[in-house]
């Protein structure tokens, strides 16, 4: 048989230089705004080619867009605290975790002004290749999808709680789905609700232990 040696430096330099680049194209990207979808366009890349989990949410929100971090807002506090329930230790989400959403840019509030616009299925399909690409290079172990959006668009429509608790593989991932962690969503209320989340969380605790994360 022949013996094929790879050089691991090598390929972790080239991810490195590919995520690089292609951060550099997210980060000039203006797609959203010149079509009118925003107003202007500040798009967020969050994370290192050697993160083994990633993390994709709805989009960045006023509060990460000002930090110019996602996830820097309470919802960030929650997937942290829920983060740590798994059994990682605190500041794991931002220093070990790439983020990464299904838009960029803060997409602004919604119509009627007491939380943030849902990105449309045009902004969503404009943003979805850098989100593909970004899967390319990193091929994470673990996606964790937060909230209904994502996971509508990698697992198809149904409702939280048919699929929080459960786990899917797809192309050599984990794909875990979660609610969203912000305090608008009002689905955590409900204790079986609550359980489920629990679930979920045991899910990733075990992968934590069985992956060495
Ligand atoms: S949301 Fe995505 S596609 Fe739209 S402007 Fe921002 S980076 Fe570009």
């Amino acid at each position: 048989m022949t013996k094929i040696s790879i050089d691991v430096r090598a390929v972790e330099q080239d991810r490195q230089t590919a995520l690089q680049l292609l951060h550099h194209r997210i980060l000039t990207c203006r797609s959203c705004e010149e079509q009118g979808y925003i107003k202007t366009a500040r798009p967020l890349v969050n994370g290192r080619a050697s993160d083994r989990i990633m993390v994709i949410g709805q989009a960045p929100g006023h509060r990460s867009v000002a930090k110019g971090r996602s996830f820097s807002g309470p919802g960030g506090s929650m997937l942290q605290k829920w983060l740590e329930q798994a059994g990682f230790p605190p500041g794991y989400l931002h220093a070990h975790v790439y983020l990464s959403s299904l838009t960029r840019c803060d997409p602004g509030r919604n119509p009627r002004g007491d939380g943030d616009r849902r990105p449309s299925p045009s902004e969503v399909t404009l943003c979805r290749p850098y989100l593909e690409a970004e899967l390319a290079i990193l091929q994470p172990e673990v996606v964790l999808l937060v909230g209904a959006m994502a996971i509508e668009a990698f697992l198809g429509k149904r409702k939280l709680e048919e699929c929080i608790g459960a786990f899917e593989e797809s192309n050599g991932a984990l794909l875990l789905p979660l609610p969203h962690p912000s305090g608008v969503s009002r689905w955590l209320l409900d204790p079986a609700h609550q359980q489920l989340l629990h679930q979920a969380l045991a899910i990733l605790s075990q992968w934590r232990e069985n992956l060495g994360l």
